[in-house]
Formats: C-alpha cells, sequence, structure tokens
C-alpha cells in the first residue's frame, strides 16, 4: 500500500473511550470503542462507509476486534470529511 494515500487524509479526533483504531484500505478509519478487555459493552464503527458492529451491537473486546481488523481489511471508502 502506498503511504501517500495514507498522508492524504488526517487522523479523526480520538475519543476518549477509544481502545483501537484500524486503518482501512481505503484510508479511512475503524474505531472500537467501549469500557474495555473485561466488558461486553464494546463496538466497531468505521468512518469511511458508516458501517458498525451489530447482532449483537456490542461485544467483548475478543470478539470485536477481529470483527473490526476484518472490515478494515476490505472497506475501500475513502474518508469524506
Ligand atoms: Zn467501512
Amino acid at each position: 500500500m502506498s503511504t501517500a494515500t495514507l498522508a492524504a487524509f488526517t487522523e479523526p479526533d480520538r475519543p476518549k473511550d477509544l481502545l483501537i483504531r484500524f486503518i482501512t484500505v481505503g484510508g479511512s478509519y475503524v474505531d472500537v470503542t467501549g469500557p474495555g478487555q473485561h466488558s461486553d459493552k464494546n463496538r466497531w464503527n468505521c468512518h469511511g462507509c458508516g458501517d458498525s458492529s451489530d447482532r449483537p451491537e456490542q461485544d467483548y473486546l475478543f470478539r470485536i476486534r477481529p470483527d473490526a481488523n476484518g472490515h478494515a481489511a476490505a472497506c475501500r471508502a475513502i474518508p469524506l470529511r
């Protein structure tokens, strides 16, 4: 992947409950947010396409993490703002 593509976009502000931020193949970001490892109230959302975790919307980090990383590896939406 070209680093020039990544440098063209600025990273959004980091929410206070941000646990992990994945960069997507489209140069956007997938945020994993929530209370942390020992909680089932964590979730992910994509800044590029607007997709997010659902069914269940919130889950333990060990379940959310691979889903969020998988989305980041597949999502080609570029950040529009
Ligand atoms: Zn996406």
